[in-house]
């Protein structure tokens, strides 16, 4: 072992200095620290600063380990007359009041929570779960109160689907950075509007743009209330959803009418049918020409499915209504009343399609924040504490973790900030 002086520079806090290294059992390293220049205390309550100490009692925190020694820093604590609080105990700079890990330990677990289930963190680091998961709140918890307030131009408003039953949820999210806004119970109208309202402030709601929802009637009655100034735009893969499925009906109808040799083509065909003919390769291709060959209408529907893309090429919203037109004209003497429906749908919700001529949404975007919430939702062995899961999609999905300084300012003993 070096002198004491080595052993303060490898714990690295500022104000502390090691007087003394013990070796308690199992491997663990106990070391008395303390303060440098033993002449002010700062009290806990007001911050200021007296020297009037009353009594002092020995407290004891968890710190980082030494290569495979854990550490277990033994101080001091002052209790000190102030002036204005009376009795307090002193504030140390390595960890907040009442906790039992230092706040460099805390954030290390934290961060670890982040990219693996709590229970793995907690085993990793010799903790309990609870003691896990208190470090996780309270990192997630400091970051996200201390992150700058963006202002978003664009939102997104969808929702998912968690566990077996029909419990949806609503996500907002900023669809410029591709973060999770918040996450509320539901898909009605109730549900959007407390996000909207409690989760932006004024400003921020003046400074939206656009919403990109699917199209579900409470989601864009709520747009146009709480956001007056805002336009909707329709989910791109919500609108082709819809699409594939008046194709599939079209081949359910198809299937049940045609005779034998239909029946014999068709045949556990849906998938590939519902595939955009780009993504088809090779024989699968080949699969699908006989199809069409055995089956017109069939072809037509599959074709008119494939032209409904271009309804996001073009550049004014009269180009837009134009092409809809040609499309249901197209279809008068086809007698296909799947796709007629699906018309009269897309007529009905031209407006907010065509609105994206004027908003570019990244639609990309909603669908890869769905991607990561399932992933944490999965990491997480599902979650019951939603306050808890939001934190963590947020920071999933603000990826504040970029470079080694992120890191850094992360894990720094004193100090917890982010710029993202
Ligand atoms: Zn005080």
């Amino acid at each position: 072992m070096g002198s004491l002086r080595d052993c303060t520079w490898i714990l690295g806090l500022a104000d502390y200095r090691v007087t003394g290294v013990e070796r308690g059992e199992d491997g663990r390293l106990m070391l008395e620290v303390e303060r440098k220049g033993l002449h002010r205390f700062t009290c806990s309550g007001c911050g200021c600063r007296t020297g009037h100490v009353r009594d002092a009692k020995l407290r004891t925190w968890d710190d980082v380990p030494w290569a495979e020694h854990p550490v277990t820093l033994r101080y001091r604590l002052r209790r000190l007359w102030c002036r204005r609080c009376g009795i307090r105990t002193e504030r140390v700079g390595f960890a907040d009041s009442h906790a039992r890990l230092t706040r460099r330990f805390r954030q290390r677990i934290g961060l670890d929570c982040q990219s693996m289930p709590t229970s793995h963190a907690a085993v990793r680091h010799a903790v309990s779960w609870g003691a896990a998961r208190r470090a996780e709140r309270t990192f997630l918890t400091a970051w996200d109160r201390t992150r700058p307030k963006h202002r978003p131009r664009h939102l997104g408003a969808d929702e998912i689907q968690r566990g077996k039953g029909q419990r949806f949820w609503t996500v907002l999210s900023d669809l410029v950075r591709g973060e999770v806004i918040g996450l509320e119970k539901d898909r009605s109208e109730d549900s959007l509007r407390t996000l909207l309202t409690t989760r932006l402030d004024a400003r921020q709601r003046a400074a939206v743009h656009a919403v990109c929802t699917e199209m579900h009637r409470p989601y864009v009655n709520v747009v146009a209330e709480v956001l007056p100034r805002a336009e909707t735009v329709f989910d791109k893969f919500h609108v082709l959803q819809h699409a594939s499925a008046a194709l599939d009906d079209v081949r359910r109808q198809e299937f049940f009418r045609a005779g034998a040799v239909m029946r014999a083509h068709g045949r556990g065909k849906r998938w590939l049918l519902l595939r955009r003919w780009a993504t088809v390769r090779g024989s699968k291709r080949r699969e699908l020409e006989t199809l069409f060959a055995a089956n017109r209408r069939l072809f037509k529907a599959y074709v008119l499915r494939e032209q409904l893309d271009r309804l996001w090429t073009y550049k004014t919203r009269r180009g837009v209504l134009d092409f809809l037109l040609g499309w249901i004209k197209a279809l008068r003497w086809q007698r296909l009343p799947e796709m007629e429906r699906l018309g009269e749908f897309l007529f009905r919700h031209v407006e907010g399609i065509a609105a994206y001529c004027d908003h570019r949404v990244r639609f990309g975007v909603v669908e890869s924040i769905n991607t990561t919430i399932k992933a944490v939702l999965r990491r997480a062995r599902g979650m019951r504490d939603e306050a808890m899961l939001v934190l963590k999609l947020k920071w999933a999905t603000a990826r504040p973790l970029r470079s080694a300084r992120d890191v850094a300012r992360f894990l720094h003993p004193e100090t917890v900030h982010s710029n993202r």
